[in-house]
């Protein structure tokens, strides 16, 4: 949890209650019963203060003390001390921060990271509700919500509903498992004061928390069941593998869409039915953290300890504490020692003190800020600190990176090089990974030679292979080459048909034109559900997609133009996409960024454009320009492009001037 999310959230201490079993008339306030030498809620702010961004304290009665803590201090709205679910209404309708979250005024032993971890429970998993547990014992009053669910608490209330666990049992819940009852300890009678006053129970300690969602919480786009242990994977359900549930039939799909032309079909139409026919491949290896390079992480790789693991410096200088600098004059405080990177100060510093630190090194014990090197003046072991220095400056908290318990990467993701560095600096050596996906390619044409034949009058050279073999090879599939594909029945029916029982995609090029002369569009209608599209685009009109069967195999079928430049506009723009789908990746879109264009364009409207563009900075400007040439055969505008000019559906002519979108062909990722 970082500082910023910490001021998200209100905490309240709920000291709302009768406390009838402290005494028979109900007249004492247990939350200022003595306790351990001071009052019980003296107790739980101490704890929960520095957990929160600010705390409220839910009270029927006795306000004039409460107020001595200088917060704010709310009543039931409803009356006659109707329970926790009051109070928690009560501190809802008064915070404006996004969070609350509740602790009993009669319970001084909580853990002291305990809304750190219900917070990141609740964030980790999207649910409304995060419950204390220890095992199977629920602790209903140490609770954490979104200040969303107080109109939903409203209507519970006012339907007569009290019970904070009916009430509970209407949200999504998240339940925190700190695996320890004593630290949930709670005092009710005088007898269980007492028996804790005298040292009874052990004292707090953290312990290792595992949250689980509830069965009742299952909702589409929540991750899966997350524990913290780091090796445990979500399960590879059918559901979960799916992602957007996939139709059986390409026809029921398409039929489902509305102004379904497949002569006139635009680019956000094409990508929607091929992302929801296309479902996630099941398979899961376990790899060493390297080996995982390029590879779509399987599981949430949920991180076991605090990054950094302790409060520690930002700068060289000194630790000192807060209190003992001032606003308007300048302070010398006595060095007592040093706490190096790798070498912390063991030790306490006490009032006027302070320790020499370098960046990195643990905080020392009663420090909270560092004065920088910089602004001080030695004299000897006099330390002279110039006035006006905030308090807690230049201390990093620990887990202000990453918090133990909270999620350091999601399922979906592909691992780069930063993901690499991030998963080794947790300390996990092996990494849950999708396997690869394995993607079957030929070309179809009798014009089409491959490199180191001869060629005839009216033959081409097959290029499509090769930059179909760069783009699928950059995406980190398996690929099978099958060559180029005469256009004779017999050899293109078993082309597909063992395309379709060794691949999980086919990608074809060439022969899907209308009114080709060719056998490739009647033999992909004949072995699967294949639709056939003129899409409104430029280039790359027709394409035909679907599923092809061999026995009990399939594939899904890209049957791409067979124009080399519409090969590749089509791959990145519908293919890509989809096979990081069948991945597993969660990211499927290529960025789009815009730029001026320093030349008119003609542009219709009513089709999208893929122009080859040249991106470069001039005055400080993103500019674009085409490559000149755009017709759909000149593999060299590719090639002297860096980016494409993506003129969207219903853009008309592009002024010298105008903002254009485009899309980079190459990253650092
Ligand atoms: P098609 O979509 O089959 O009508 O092909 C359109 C144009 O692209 C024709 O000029 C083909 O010769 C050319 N073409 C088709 N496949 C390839 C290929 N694999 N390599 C290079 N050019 C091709
Ligand atoms: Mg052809």
């Amino acid at each position: 949890m970082t500082p910023a999310e910490r001021t998200s959230i209100t905490g309240l201490i709920l000291a709302g209650g009768r406390s009838s079993r402290m005494s028979a008339d109900g007249a004492k306030d247990k939350a200022l019963a003595e306790f351990r030498g001071k009052r019980l809620i003296d107790h739980v702010f101490e704890r929960f203060a520095p957990q929160v961004g600010g705390v409220m304290i839910n009270a029927n009665r006795n306000h004039d003390k409460y107020k001595g803590f200088g917060v704010r201090v709310v009543s039931d709205a409803i009356g006659d001390f109707a329970g926790p679910l009051a109070g928690l209404h009560a501190g809802l309708s008064a915070s404006r921060r996004p969070y609350l979250v509740t602790v009993p005024c009669d319970s001084p032993f909580f853990p002291e990271d305990l809304v750190e971890r219900m917070f990141d429970a609740l964030n980790s998993t999207g649910t409304q509700l995060a419950v204390a547990m220890s095992g199977e014992q629920p602790h209903p009053v140490f609770a954490l919500v979104r200040r969303s669910v107080l109109d939903h608490l409203s209507e519970f209330l006012k339907g007569g509903g009290r019970k904070i666990d009916a009430w509970y049992d209407t949200l999504k819940t998240v339940q925190v498992d700190f695996n320890d009852d004593a630290l949930f300890g709670n005092i009710n009678t005088p007898e269980e004061l007492e028996a804790f006053d005298k040292g009874l129970p052990p004292p707090p300690r953290k312990a290792k928390p595992r949250f689980r969602r509830d069965a009742t919480t299952d909702q589409p786009d929540a991750p899966a069941a997350a524990a913290i242990d780091v090796t445990d994977i979500i399960p590879d359900t059918p559901a979960a593998a799916g992602g957007a549930s996939a139709p059986d039939s390409l026809a029921a799909l398409v039929s489902c869409l509305d102004a379904y032309d497949p002569n006139a079909l635009p680019v956000s139409k094409v990508n929607e039915v091929i992302r929801r026919f296309v479902r996630r491949v099941d398979g899961v290896e376990q790899v060493a953290v390297r080996a995982g390079l390029d590879r779509v992480l399987a599981h949430d790789i949920i991180s076991p300890i605090n990054v950094p693991a302790h409060d520690n410096s930002a700068m060289d200088g000194w630790a000192v504490r807060a209190s003992d600098l001032s606003a308007s004059q300048s302070v010398a405080l006595s060095e007592i020692g040093a706490a190096l990177a790798g070498r912390e100060f063991v030790g306490k510093v006490s009032r006027g003190e302070c320790v020499r630190i370098t960046t990195g090194a643990v905080m020392p014990h009663g420090c909270d800020t560092v004065v920088p090197l910089e602004i001080v003046k030695v004299e000897g072991k006099a330390i002279h600190i110039p006035p006006g220095l905030e308090a807690g400056t230049n201390r990093r908290f620990a887990g202000e990176d990453l918090a133990r318990g909270s999620a350091a990467l999601k399922a979906g993701k592909r691992l780069g090089p930063a993901e690499l560095g991030l998963i080794a600096s947790l300390g996990i050596p092996e990494v849950r990974v999708r396997r690869r996906l394995r993607v079957a390619f030929f070309s179809t044409g009798d014009e089409l030679k491959s490199v180191g034949e001869s060629l005839a009058e009216g033959e081409v050279y097959d290029s499509n292979r090769y930059t179909l073999y760069g783009m699928l090879a950059r995406l980190g599939v398996d690929f099978v080459d099958m060559g180029v594909v005469r256009d004779d029945p017999a050899l293109l029916e078993a082309a597909f048909r063992t395309a379709a029982r060794d691949a999980d995609a086919v990608i074809t090029s060439g022969g899907v034109s209308v009114g080709e002369a060719d056998h490739t569009r009647h033999i992909m209608a004949r072995l699967g559900e294949v639709v056939f599209w003129r899409i409104a685009m430029r280039p790359g009109r027709p394409m035909a997609f679907g599923r092809i069967a061999a026995g009990d195999r399939s594939a899904i079928l890209f049957g791409l133009p067979g124009n080399p430049v519409a090969v590749m506009v089509t791959f990145y723009h519908f293919v890509r996409g989809a096979l990081l789908h069948m991945m597993g990746r969660d990211d499927l879109d290529l960025p789009l960024l815009s730029a001026i264009s320093t030349e008119p364009m003609r542009k219709k409207p009513g089709r999208t454009e893929y122009q080859r563009g040249i991106l470069e900075l001039r005055g400080g400007s993103a500019t674009v320009r085409t490559t000149g040439q755009q017709g759909s055969g000149v593999l060299r505008s590719m090639s002297e492009a860096n980016c494409f000019i993506v003129l969207e559906h219903d853009q008309g002519n592009i002024k010298a001037g105008d903002l254009v979108k485009v899309m980079l062909f190459d990253g650092l990722a």
